[in-house]
């Protein structure tokens, strides 16, 4: 990202210090982990019938199929897309859902990249006629009786590890009276330790880039204090989830999901208690 762009968005910063957007119209909170193999995607109905994604997967058709398989056929409405950042395993099904779907709001950094990827997704999403919101311009979504607090990534950690496209990842929280949810993209134990002043005690981690072990250390886990981890991961070649990450999980006596063991993880919440449920043993 040049320079000038960065100080674009510090003006923006300045000028929308305090906006909070508001994107309301009952039952449980449901997050589903979608199984989209070694990639992120997460798909979210708050009690109110709002629908959130976040990330997308790397296969082109996968979130599409799995979206229709939890929305009625008549709903081509998503309230709120979030893309964590543009590698390949995170934005490569938001293309044919934006292709499908009419989406309200878009939520990523604004940093791109030279891919053609990267260029597509800035293409379709001015095309798309969404709300475009910058992590770095906001500090909180409210959708109804659910609130969603952007963590990361500020004009700070975008000037200071732009370097690495995973530790500029949107890294969100989504509170429901006394349960919470937090997602991590492909953050870094490096942004990791720079969140640990912020409010990130959570139930729910999403646990920060497959499990690589340069990721999830013992002081970010010890301020979060989870008592469920989700591993989004499938078949690779990275050695994901590493012995690392799996054995601090444990150290900390957290339960561990992996879409690779349990297929799509579905944990909903009435607020304080949890329901878990998967397609695999
Ligand atoms: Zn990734």
């Amino acid at each position: 990202m040049s320079k000038k762009i960065i100080l674009f968005l510090l003006l923006l910063n300045i000028i929308t210090f305090s906006v909070v957007y508001s994107l309301s119209s009952v039952g449980d909170l449901q997050v589903i982990f979608f199984d989209v193999g070694q990639g992120d995607s997460i798909f979210i109905e708050t009690p109110q019938k709002h629908q959130i994604i976040i990330d997308s997967g790397p296969g082109d058709k996968t979130l599409l199929q799995k979206v229709s398989s939890v929305m009625p056929h008549w709903d081509k409405n998503i309230d709120l897309i979030v893309l964590t950042h543009t590698d390949n395993d995170h934005i490569s099904g938001f293309f044919e859902l934006l292709d499908n779907y009419v989406v309200e709001n878009i939520l990523w950094s604004g940093v791109g990249s030279t891919s053609s990827r990267s260029e597509k997704w800035e293409e379709m999403i001015n095309l798309e006629g969404a709300n475009i919101i910058y992590s770095n311009d906001i500090d909180k979504i409210i959708l109804g009786n659910v609130v969603m607090d952007i963590i990361s990534p500020n004009d700070y950690i975008i000037e200071k590890y732009s370097k690495n496209a995973n530790d500029i990842s949107v890294v969100s929280k989504i509170e429901y009276k006394d349960s919470s949810f937090l997602f991590t993209g492909d953050i870094t134990s490096k942004v990791e330790k720079e969140m640990i002043g912020e409010d990130i005690f959570t139930d729910v981690l999403k646990v920060a880039h497959h499990g690589s072990k340069y990721s999830t250390c013992d002081d970010f886990l010890s301020k979060v204090n989870p008592l469920i981890a989700v591993i989004q991961v499938g078949k690779n070649s990275y050695g994901h989830p590493t012995n690392d990450v799996l054995t601090r999980l444990s150290n900390f006596g957290i339960k561990v999901l992996r879409n690779d063991i349990n297929g799509d993880i579905k944990i909903s919440t009435d607020g304080n208690n949890y329901k878990i449920i998967t397609n695999k043993k």
